[in-house]
């Protein structure tokens, strides 16, 4: 193992055509021109851009790069590319030529009609546009294929529809930056030219030997165990959160920031999570399109890297029943162009009433589409976190802090607050609100939506979902709030009397979905039904939260999503839903034929043969072989009737009309039928001779990494 030193500072961004190399390698006109593009939005002219493809692609050859991709992200949750290389058709001597245009670096036509389009794109009209994201800086990866110049694409349909993640994304950027700048100046700001979401998401993966992970067919066709019992030892001893990270882990885990830092990825934190073989990795925060970007690249590393060192990463929210699942934390916030986080509470009373707006607008925000935000976190494997007893709850609740909430019910209760429970001094200047002090209060851990101190933490998102889409809802839904705050405010005869006013308005209006305590206990989600909001607990019922009436108006308010846009993407997820859930299906059929049944049979055979064979040599006692013989055989014997009901009810999965109905079949029949084949087979697990059991156990997998 190469253990030599790493100057970190000098690999950082080594492999990325960041700000610094194209100052230095652009002309300067072409230099300004670009800077201003990214800055203000604007359309790039080809002209600039040939300059700038050319000079990408001499800097990609001189790091090695053949090829280049316009690298994007459809709506199948992972990245797509197709790669072209450099070369130009041969000269009269033979020879070719390495070139890249402008063109081909802002525009891309990879064929639209294997990717997920929702009925979009009609079959006929195939093709599809890839368009640099030239917000987000291209990049040189370097793997077995060799060096491939990669380019941050958005993809649209041949009439400009959004066909995957980043479109939407960037509107809804322009969307809260409009509507923030609007809340800023009606503050008296004059001097913030931009406002721009910022997202680190923190995310979370198991580590599993690789040679282990080939012997699980489960795991290689669906990411999950679909079989497996519980080992002596779970998670009940606390013992690996924050535990000493093993050596092999260690190594793998010095690669991966190695490899993202060159791609100029903050890989900042670093930790064993609460399950055993559970970790955790942290950037430090970035604007959003370029979070998102950057962690498809942390989920790619990790797995590549993973192999490289005999091991296999996990993504999966659920890998194994019964332990911890694995999430994504998104930590997101408001930042001006000149440094002001909106979300941080201010050390005057005058910036104390702007961040009491802020909050109340967000409250009002999430209360109004708690049910797009769990839908924006919603896919098959979170279905086994959110909504089944586990962290966190499918219920959205925002946690604001033992403070906040103090203030919040003074201004409720007598239109103003007068006092801090922290304890400091306070300012009385401004309509009688107190000042804040950060991090005054303790954190919740149970929240799925909580306040840290100067950023939301939205703790609902999957560990393999992309964070594209809890984005575009959070930064939409914000957006409106603020437009409707200054609709008002921008019309106040007394803008004090109006500010103060809608600060209790929205405080009073949505304080049903503020809640600071236990979001794993029962009484909350009794509380909550009671509050009225909504516990959407699987994926399939999520789903129509995309297209209801007040969706639909939102998002083609802020120019986000078209109502067609929406539809397909309803139709996408339940398809999705289908597919999974039938893949699923299929590989436990699959290993429970040809690898369970078979063993068990073997298992009893053996018994069996054992059994005549003491009883023809002595007199000896064999009732314990005859009853393990016998429970085995019952269990046999069930697992087998279960396996009958799965394929027939999986076969007649295909009578069922597509889109929400087959859905529901899905998750209501077929996944019942898994559960049913599932049980007497883990059961048999805890029987049969482990030499003979044909897959690796729990216990091997998560705790012999
Ligand atoms: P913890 O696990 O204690 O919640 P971590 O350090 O693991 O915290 O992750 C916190 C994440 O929040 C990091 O990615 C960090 O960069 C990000 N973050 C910090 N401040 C902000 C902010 N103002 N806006 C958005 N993200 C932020
Ligand atoms: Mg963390």
């Amino acid at each position: 193992m190469e253990t030599g030193y790493v100057n970190v500072a000098e690999i950082f961004g080594e492999n990325v055509f960041n700000d610094s190399v194209m100052q230095a390698r652009l002309p300067k006109k072409v230099y300004k021109k670009l800077k201003q593009v990214v800055e203000e939005g604007r359309e790039l002219d080809l002209e600039t851009a040939d300059v700038v493809a050319h000079e990408m692609k001499e800097w990609a050859i001189e790091k090695g790069a053949t090829h280049y991709t316009h690298w994007f992200q459809p709506l199948t949750g992972v990245t797509a590319e197709k790669h072209d290389s450099f070369i130009t058709a041969p000269t009269a001597n033979g020879k070719v030529l390495m070139s890249f245009s402008g063109k081909e670096l802002i525009k891309g036509e990879p064929d639209a009609s294997s990717f997920p389009s929702g009925g979009l794109r009609a079959t006929f009209e195939a093709r599809g546009y890839t368009a640099w994201d030239c917000t987000s800086p291209a990049f040189v990866r370097q793997d077995a294929a060799g060096a491939t110049l990669c380019i941050p694409t958005a993809f649209c349909s041949y009439t400009g529809d959004a066909l995957d993640q980043k479109t939407p994304l960037l509107r809804s950027m322009e969307a809260i930056n409009e509507q923030s700048l609007r809340l800023l100046k009606v503050f008296g700001n004059t001097t913030s030219k931009k406002v721009t979401p910022s997202v680190g998401p923190e995310q979370e993966y198991f580590i599993v030997d690789r040679q282990k992970y080939l012997q699980r067919k489960d795991l290689i066709f669906t990411g999950r165990t679909l079989f497996g019992a519980m080992p002596p030892k779970g998670q009940e001893m606390e013992d690996h959160y924050f535990g000493a990270i093993r050596e092999r882990i260690a190594a793998f885990m010095r690669d991966v920031n190695e490899e993202l830092w060159k791609l100029g990825v903050t890989a900042k934190t670093q930790h064993n999570e609460v399950a055993p073989a559970q970790h955790e990795l942290a950037p430090i925060y970035a604007e959003a399109n370029v979070a998102v970007d950057h962690n498809q690249l942390a989920m790619e590393t990790l797995k590549k890297v993973a192999g490289r060192h005999g091991l296999q990463c996990l993504l999966h929210e659920k890998p194994f029943a019964g332990v911890n699942g694995s999430g994504k934390h998104n930590n997101w916030s408001i930042t001006t162009d000149d440094g002001i986080n909106m979300l941080d509470p201010g050390r005057t009373p005058h910036e104390n009433v702007q961040f009491l707006l802020v909050l109340t607008c967000i409250l009002k925000a999430v209360d109004r589409h708690a049910d797009l935000l769990r839908e924006s976190a919603a896919d098959v494997g979170n279905d086994h976190r959110l909504g089944a007893n586990e962290a966190p709850p499918a219920i959205v609740s925002i946690y604001v802090g033992e403070q906040l909430q103090d203030v919040l019910s003074q201004l409720i209760s007598t239109g103003a607050a007068t006092h801090s429970i922290a304890g400091q001094k306070l300012e009385t200047g401004v309509r009688t609100l107190p000042d804040f002090m950060k991090d005054a209060t303790d954190r919740n851990r149970t929240s799925p939506f909580a306040f840290t101190g100067n950023k939301f933490e939205f703790r609902m998102v999957g560990s393999q979902d992309s964070v594209a889409q809890p984005n575009v809802v959070l930064n939409t839904i914000v957006a409106e709030a603020f437009s409707e705050a200054c609709d008002v405010l921008e019309q106040a005869e007394d803008f004090e009397v109006a500010v103060h006013d809608l600060i209790k308005k929205y405080a009073t209006e949505h304080q049903r979905i503020v809640f600071n305590g236990n979001g794993y206990s029962e009484e909350w989600v009794e509380e909550a039904e009671k509050r009225g909001l909504p516990n959407i607990k699987s994926m399939v019922d999520a789903i129509p939260a995309l297209n209801t009436e007040k969706a639909v108006r939102l998002f083609e308010k802020f120019k986000v999503f078209t109502k067609a846009e929406l539809d397909s993407r309803v139709e996408i997820e339940y398809e999705t839903y289908a597919k999974e859930i039938n893949i699923e299906a299929k590989a436990m059929i699959d290993i429970a034929t040809k690898q369970i049944i078979p063993a068990v049979i073997h298992y009893t055979t053996v018994l069996a043969e054992s059994i005549n064979a003491v009883k023809a040599a002595c007199e000896a006692d064999v009732s314990a072989q005859t009853e393990i013989l016998t429970e085995v055989s019952a269990l046999l014997a069930e697992a087998r009737k279960a396996l009958k009901k799965l394929q027939e009810v999986t076969g007649s999965a295909a009578t069922i009309p597509e889109g929400r109905e087959q859905a529901v079949y899905y998750r209501d029949v077929v996944k019942a039928a898994m559960d049913g084949l599932r049980a007497p087979v883990d059961q048999l697990e805890m029987l049969v001779d482990k030499a003979m059991w044909p897959m690796p156990s729990y216990g091997d997998l998560i705790f012999e990494v």
